[in-house]
């Protein structure tokens, strides 16, 4: 007989899914599987055993199963490959920073976005992932880290996949993420990265949940931004731009404009100059990513000295910019690349 999973549920729908159980019981639970990570009826030492082995007949605690694993040569990056109950696979990036350690989380199964530097988006989108799955993923990379002494401080939605795209099920996930049932993390340690979605950006302002917002720009003009990112044509640079800075007007936080500097296509003196034209005045920063090689895309990483340069002129023109350190290109950090080579295997 299949079990029912309840890990991934609310406390409201443990308590539903459980009556006629008192709701203390559904409590109980609740932190037995979110508090204390228990995976098994028969070690929830707090409930009567007759009850023990009346929910394992009916339910389970599953996360995911671990299908692959890589570490970086440096230690600092760890890769999972997850399988899920259907038989999908998404990846989950553990990164060890001085500041903290914090996990990328997939928000979808494949990408529908079409980006054109992008590996996550090449077989299309296979389905949207449940709040569940991600709750799983973050609670696969912070049980991993507990083995090892260590903590999860914070939480990136920038795995493969949009997240504006899978609404819904991304708030159901970070309601209960912020729960003091669950992890208890706060929204300011969360961040969300959206290709640029419009009226989702809107949406998720409207939600009142303080996340950080990121915005993966990439080119300072709709032309060249269109070319790279089909999204562009539905939503244009100018409410992209609206939507950022009206998000960064209400729920206080600063935007993050990502900016993957891709060789001889965007990473020129010029490019930074309208870059900083168009943001200025915004409570935004600028985090410059050089492109990570993909093998079925054409485009070429910049030079070390288009970096500097460009990194140098935003900061000189009134536009706060970094370098994102590169982490675990050794284990195909980069979106959906392991995915898609084990799947191409
Ligand atoms: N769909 C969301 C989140 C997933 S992509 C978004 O677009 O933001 C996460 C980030 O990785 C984006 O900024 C994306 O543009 C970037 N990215 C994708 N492929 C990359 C590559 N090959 N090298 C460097 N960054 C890449």
């Amino acid at each position: 007989m299949n079990r029912k999973n309840l890990f991934g549920l609310t406390l409201a729908e443990l308590e539903a899914e459980l009556a006629p159980l008192p709701k203390f019981r559904a409590k109980q639970i609740a932190a037995q599987i979110y508090k204390h990570g228990v995976k098994t009826f028969d070690d929830m030492n707090d409930l009567p055993k007759n009850l023990r082995a009346e929910l394992k007949t009916r339910y389970e605690i599953k996360i995911a199963d671990l299908l692959k694993r890589l570490d970086s040569r440096d230690g600092l990056t760890t890769k999972f490959l997850l399988g899920l109950a259907d038989g999908a696979a998404v990846e989950v990036v553990l990164m060890r920073h001085d500041y903290g350690n914090g996990v990328c989380i997939s928000s979808q199964v494949g990408c529908q976005m079409g980006c054109k530097f992008c590996a996550s988006t090449l077989k299309g989108l296979e389905r949207n992932l449940t709040a569940a799955e991600m709750l799983g993923e973050i609670f696969f990379a912070e049980e991993f880290l507990r083995g090892e002494g260590g903590k999860l401080d914070s939480v990136v939605v920038m795995g493969t996949g949009e997240p504006l795209m899978n609404f819904d099920a991304l708030i159901k996930m970070l309601r209960l993420l912020h729960e003091d049932y669950c992890l208890g993390m706060s929204y300011r340690k969360v961040t969300i990265s959206t290709c640029g979605v419009v009226p989702a950006i809107k949406k998720l302002r409207d939600e009142k949940i303080p996340v950080t917002l990121s915005i993966s720009l990439h080119a300072p003009d709709d032309r060249l931004r269109s070319a790279l990112m089909p999204i562009n044509s539905a939503f244009g640079l100018k409410s992209l731009l609206n939507a950022g800075n009206d998000y960064a007007q209400v729920t206080g936080r600063r935007v993050t404009y990502e900016y993957i500097l891709l060789g001889g296509v965007n990473d020129t003196e010029e490019h930074a100059r309208r870059l900083a034209k168009i943001l200025s005045g915004q409570l935004a920063n600028v985090n410059l990513i050089p492109f990570n090689p993909v093998d079925e895309r054409s485009f070429a990483p910049p030079t070390n000295a288009a970096v500097k340069k460009f990194f140098h002129f935003l900061n000189t023109h009134g536009i706060g910019a970094t370098v994102r350190k590169e982490m675990g290109s050794d284990v195909n950090a980069a979106c959906g690349q392991l995915r898609a080579k084990v799947l191409s295997r």
